[in-house]
């Protein structure tokens, strides 16, 4: 089966990868050149455009950084839609909104092409090690069609409703895990300032009430070693952020945590950080107390 993938980054690069080692043929399409290229070595055909993908593929897989992004890359005049035959699925795998999933799925109705929002959890290692949580909203019988491709990604798959659900889900996660990124990097300042080795305080909070994935992940990978490279970008967390208080709007509620939090990390980004991973808020707190998260030497 001929699968069509477009946005070779963090995580389509891995995620594509996979694909081709479960013996899928691949075309692929980003407009970074070089992350094409590294597919390509790895036997992937390319194309010049997202319309040219639709044109060989039967499914199109995409995993892209924004709505705008995707709406552009999916209904552009060069885009997936452009090139797409009836029958064919788009499998959209990037946060966006229950909003945009279900625009996409309404243009492509009208040309026969099916739409699932299938957006993921678990991060660069997660699509490195096919062990993804892939949340899926769509009709059952096309997600039941695209199971044995979600399968090579991902370990967890959920179809949890109708086009848009798998969104609404993911943007929960996210308003999780970004308060607790953010409460993370808070408490273990405040603990160093006050004297508190690091390494200790991890040990001890690993094992008591205010241990999370948050710190789990954050903190050995990122903060301990002072390694802020990306993982899971500011700037996407300051996007779905943005994106899940839409969604609140929408549904007449309020989020005081979810709005403390995005507005650290739009700071974060007013202060050049968006392109550090989402630990890197810590960094703020750190210049404001004076002091550094760091682990001691024999444990980075
Ligand atoms: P990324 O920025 O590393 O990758 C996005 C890719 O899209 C890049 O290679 C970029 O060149 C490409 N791109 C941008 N504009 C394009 C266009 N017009 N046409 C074709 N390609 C284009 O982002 P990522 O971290 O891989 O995240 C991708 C999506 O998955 C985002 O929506 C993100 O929120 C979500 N996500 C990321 C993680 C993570 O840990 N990184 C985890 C879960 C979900």
């Amino acid at each position: 089966m001929k699968i069509g993938f477009i946005g070779i980054g963090t995580m389509g690069k891995p995620m594509a990868t996979n694909l081709i080692k479960a013996g899928y043929q691949l075309i692929v399409y980003d407009v970074n050149s070089k992350a094409v290229a590294e597919l390509q070595a790895l036997g992937a055909k390319s194309a010049v455009s997202p319309m040219e993908v639709a044109q060989d593929s039967e499914i199109i897989l995409t995993s892209l950084p924004t709505p705008q992004i995707v709406e552009q890359v999916v209904l552009g005049p060069e885009g997936v839609l452009a090139g797409a035959k009836a029958g064919t699925v788009l499998v959209e795998m990037s946060t966006v909104t229950p909003e945009t999933s279900r625009k996409l799925a309404k243009a492509a109705e009208t040309q026969g092409v099916q739409v699932l929002d299938a957006p993921v959890s678990g991060g660069e290692a997660g699509a490195k090690a096919a062990t993804l949580t892939i949340i899926v909203g769509g009709e059952r019988e096309v997600f039941e069609k695209c199971l044995p491709i979600l399968q090579a990604l991902g370990k967890k798959i959920y179809h949890v409703g109708k086009v848009g659900a798998g969104q609404a889900v993911k943007l929960i996660n996210q308003l999780l895990f970004g308060i607790n990124v953010a409460a993370v990097g808070e408490a273990l300042v405040l603990g160093t300032k006050a004297g508190i080795n690091p390494d200790t305080m991890f040990e001890i909070l690993s094992e008591s009430a205010g241990n999370s994935y948050a710190l789990q992940t954050r903190y050995p990978n990122f903060i301990a070693k002072g390694n802020f490279k990306p993982g899971f970008a500011i700037d996407l967390i300051a996007k779905d952020l943005g994106l899940v208080i839409n969604m609140a709007k929408e549904n007449q509620m309020v989020l005081p945590l979810g709005g403390l939090a995005e507005q650290a990390y739009r700071t974060a980004q007013l202060l050049g950080c968006g392109g550090m991973d989402i630990s890197g808020i810590i960094t703020l707190q750190e210049k404001l107390a004076g002091v550094e998260v760091r682990a001691t030497e024999d444990k980075k």
